[in-house]
């Protein structure tokens, strides 16, 4: 598998592109505003984009997703249903920030703790990691020690959790029992600043 980075809105949100080398099929992850700059992306690079998926339903991860569906006629997967009323409040989490530029959707496929969701040859494993939001998942891949992380951890820090229904020891929790356990070999790219991996995170980050 391979992937790109690329940081979108004054959020610097790392919306990033995953494919499968051999197919060309491709899915974004967590689009969270430019769609333009995000469809000039995949058209350049001569990308199947197949599928969106969505970490969790913060405005700043999820508000070029309806555009870029309709766009490639494409399905979102996820987040887990407990973040709808997140992605059902996107017009007022937009409005907190002045931004007027943002389309309502309903993701066609939530996804459980045990789901499974693929890219082309690629496979990803689906953990549940409530705290920052009661309904944010994460994509792990296994073959390739990877994770797509959300807002759940960061390279030396972990997400917010004083939203509505956070929850910091629920957080704490989800890193340490579902994360931490995966291995120090994996690498994650999480949904702002720079990329990490667990065995860094296990010796370094303050708050575990
Ligand atoms: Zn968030």
């Amino acid at each position: 598998m391979q992937y790109i980075i690329i940081p979108v809105t004054t959020f610097t949100q790392n919306c990033h592109i995953i494919w499968d080398e051999s197919s060309r099929k491709a899915v974004v992850v967590d689009p969270g505003g430019e769609p333009e700059k995000l469809i000039t992306t995949i058209e350049e690079g001569n990308f199947k984009l197949t599928k969106i998926f969505l970490t969790h339903g913060h405005f700043d991860h999820i508000n070029a997703s309806a555009i870029l569906a309709k766009y490639f006629n494409i399905p979102i997967y996820g987040p887990q249903n407990e973040d709808d009323f997140w992605i059902k409040s996107l017009e007022e989490q937009n409005k907190i920030f002045n931004i007027f530029e943002y389309y309502n959707f309903t993701p066609d496929y939530w996804l459980e703790e045990g789901d499974s969701v693929t890219c082309g040859s690629i496979k990803f494993d689906i953990l549940h990691c409530p705290g920052h939001t009661p309904g944010h998942i994460i994509f792990v891949n296994h073959a390739d020690k990877f994770i797509s992380m959300g807002d759940v951890l960061f390279k030396g820090s972990v997400g917010r959790s004083d939203f509505p229904r956070g929850n910091y020891q629920t957080l704490i929790r989800s890193i340490k029992d579902k994360i931490l356990p995966l291995g120090d070999e994996y690498q994650f790219i999480p949904g702002h600043g720079p990329m990490s991996n667990i065995g860094h995170e296990r010796k370094s980050n303050p708050f575990l």
